[in-house]
């Protein structure tokens, strides 16, 4: 690969996804984002950065042209909180995809990387703490998470059509809940790790010796540390798995043993105010990673302890306490 687009670089995953392309010393990279560059959670002088609207045909012609690899990580979207009450915005995110994989074709990209979500598996698979895990094949009968899940699980099958219509090599990962430092840890887009730990490091700056979680605490998921998240991204961007592919940890946790984990991090015990009418999507969700194992013979292993130890650090410092 000798040109890389990153579209939604100046996002979480995006900018750690730069950040490693650098390293690995690819020296044709564009970063694109629609945010305005000091806004860019990382940004990089000897990168191409543009500030574009990707909802737009003519900018994604702009992002794509002379381009080879093409990773879209472009969306509107956020944690529960966001998505429950934004469903109108995340489906709009279907533009950023169809314009990409158009203007991929037309400037005779290589390969085209989707970044689909666990959000795409069906509710009734969903309903009970104790999830074994989503299989891939639990996506259909469709079902998926109202607004935000069906955007996703149609771009999928965009993308699986422009590679068997127009011979466009796709690849469509979906995550599992990623978290790690240089994220959104306020705001209202905010997901659970980086929401706790910010909950936690506020008790303590303001002495209030109480957190507020979402729910009963007992709804399980799964959390994916940033590094395990770019490793498997671009190893399945270079391998050839064309259909839809787990990428997220099965280190099952419920958002109780989450908080407890944060509260031994900081050293705190907090006691807990359970808001019962605040958003909190499916009861139990964890990745199955019989076809990762299998295909690649790893799956995204960081302990969800040390990971949200960096993330705590990183995150304390940004709040300055
Ligand atoms: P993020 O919000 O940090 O990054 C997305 C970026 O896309 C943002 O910087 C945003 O400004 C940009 N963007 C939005 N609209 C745009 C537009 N019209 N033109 C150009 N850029 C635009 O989110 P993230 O966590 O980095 O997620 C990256 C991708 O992974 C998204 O597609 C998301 O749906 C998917 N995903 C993430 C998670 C997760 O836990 N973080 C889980 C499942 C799927």
């Amino acid at each position: 690969m000798s040109s890389v687009l990153v579209a939604g670089a100046g996002g979480f995953i995006g900018g750690h996804l730069v950040a490693y392309l650098r390293k690995q010393g690819i020296k044709n990279i564009r970063a694109v984002d629609l945010k305005p560059l000091k806004e860019w959670y990382q940004k990089f002088d000897d990168v191409e950065n543009h500030q574009l609207d990707l909802r737009e045909l003519e900018a994604c012609r702009k992002a794509a042209k002379g381009m080879e690899w093409i990773y879209n990580l472009a969306a509107d979207m956020g944690g529960m909180g966001f998505i429950e009450l934004h469903k109108a915005e995340c489906m709009l995110s279907v533009l950023i995809n169809t314009h990409l994989l158009m203007a991929a074709k037309e400037a005779g990209a290589k390969r085209f990387f989707y970044a689909s979500s666990a959000c795409v598996y069906a509710a009734d698979k969903q309903t009970t703490t104790e999830n074994p895990g989503l299989k891939e094949s639990d996506a259909y009968p469709a079902m998926p998470e109202d607004g935000y899940g069906w955007e996703k699980l149609f771009s999928e099958r965009m993308c699986r059509h422009f590679r068997e219509d127009y011979k466009l090599e796709t690849r469509i990962v979906r995550y599992h809940n990623v978290y790690g430092p240089h994220g959104t840890y306020d705001g209202g887009r905010e997901k659970a790790p980086a929401a706790i730990c910010r909950k936690v490091i506020e008790a303590q700056k303001n002495k209030t010796g109480e957190i507020e979680i979402w729910g009963d605490g007992q709804q399980t998921r799964s959390f994916m540390y940033i590094d395990d998240c770019i490793k498997g991204s671009t190893e399945i961007m270079e391998s050839d798995i064309r259909e839809p592919i787990n990428l997220g940890s099965a280190e099952m946790v419920s958002i109780n043993q989450l908080v407890d984990i944060a509260e031994g991090i900081a050293g705190v015990k907090l006691k807990r105010k359970y808001n019962l009418g605040a958003p909190k999507g499916v009861r139990g969700r964890s990745s199955d990673n019989a076809l990762i194992q299998k295909l690649m013979g790893w799956e995204p292993n960081t302990r969800l302890k040390d990971g949200l130890s960096k993330t705590y650090a990183w995150i304390k410092g940004e709040m300055d306490f």
